[in-house]
């Protein structure tokens, strides 16, 4: 079993998720991991980097298969014993003007954005090593939708008690509440996006409280952060911020020295902690 340490990047073959490799290439002392649902797509990534003069390694992942999460978790229990630092920043958002019905935005949306980055979680956190660092990539967009629920959700969604089964019993019922088109008076935002991204801060939350419960000891620092407005095939070209400038503050996170305990269950955005 290998000693070097060990990060692994989610949805990393373009975008942000590759410019966070790139960083992570640079300054991670150990093996960095990318990822990608499609084996290709992963390996004309790889060859990029490694012409900058890099050298990620590639490991299969699709987060909306949990077969293969759990065959990347295997892969990372045998050969490291465990993982340092976990970046989960794989995401999908439709375009505005696309003409998907609503209730099927939201469905496809939550599916990844949300149950994706959760059984990720659920898998990949129990291997996390002492002083290990998760970053959840989130979107300053989560903090908008909040701010558009009902008072009634906002004091949910900003609850220090709320639980994860709570969290997925909500992020639920807004899927099912689109199917019946009454989700504007059940009190959610209009945006599909959104609300997989309130789901995304929540639970980051949510899983920094139980770290420093049950595993208060080992120094795990857990955030959600905004990597900006950022020119990616998400954002498009009139974002203002490149790739590898979007990646600062995920890969601030995902670096927190040893000595550092804070953030910790927060949401970070340009390197600093905002009020939720
Ligand atoms: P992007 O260029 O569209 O890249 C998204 C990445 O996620 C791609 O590698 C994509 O893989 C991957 N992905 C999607 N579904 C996946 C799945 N089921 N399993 C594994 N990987 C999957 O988007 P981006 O702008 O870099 O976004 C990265 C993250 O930042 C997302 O979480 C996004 O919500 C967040 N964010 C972006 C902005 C922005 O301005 N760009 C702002 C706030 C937050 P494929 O190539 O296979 O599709």
């Amino acid at each position: 079993m290998s000693s070097v340490p060990v990060a692994v990047v989610t949805g990393s073959n373009k975008g942000i998720g590759l410019a966070i490799v790139r960083a992570l290439c640079k300054q991670f002392p150990g093996d960095v991991y990318l990822t990608s649902r499609d084996p290709g797509r992963g390996q004309a990534a790889v060859a990029q980097l490694q012409q900058e003069g890099l050298r990620p390694l590639f490991h299969q992942l699709d987060i909306d298969d949990l077969q293969s999460i759990r065959a990347l978790r295997d892969f990372l229990k045998e050969k490291y014993g465990g993982l340092n630092v976990l970046v989960n920043n794989a995401g999908i958002a439709f375009k505005v003007q696309d003409t998907t019905p609503f209730a099927v935005q939201a469905e496809v949306t939550l599916k990844t954005n949300f149950f994706g980055t959760r059984n990720v979680c659920t898998e990949l956190l129990p291997l996390m090593k002492p002083y290990g660092r998760v970053v959840n990539v989130s979107s300053m967009v989560s903090s908008s939708a909040l701010g558009s629920c009902s008072q009634e959700l906002q004091q949910k969604f900003r609850s220090d008690t709320i639980t994860e089964e709570e969290l997925v019993q909500l992020m639920t019922k807004f899927v099912e509440d689109t199917k019946k088109s009454i989700h504007q008076k059940e009190g959610w935002p209009n945006t599909a996006y959104g609300v997989s991204k309130i789901g995304v801060t929540v639970l980051s939350r949510i899983q920094a409280r139980l770290l420093n419960e049950q595993r208060k000891g080992d120094h795990i620092l857990l955030n959600a952060c905004c990597p900006g407005w950022v020119r990616t095939d998400m954002a498009g070209p009139k974002a203002t911020k490149s790739p590898d400038e979007g990646a600062e503050t995920p890969v601030y996170l995902a670096l927190l020295p040893s000595s550092a305990d804070a953030p910790h269950g927060q949401f970070v955005s340009n390197k600093t902690v905002k009020p939720w």
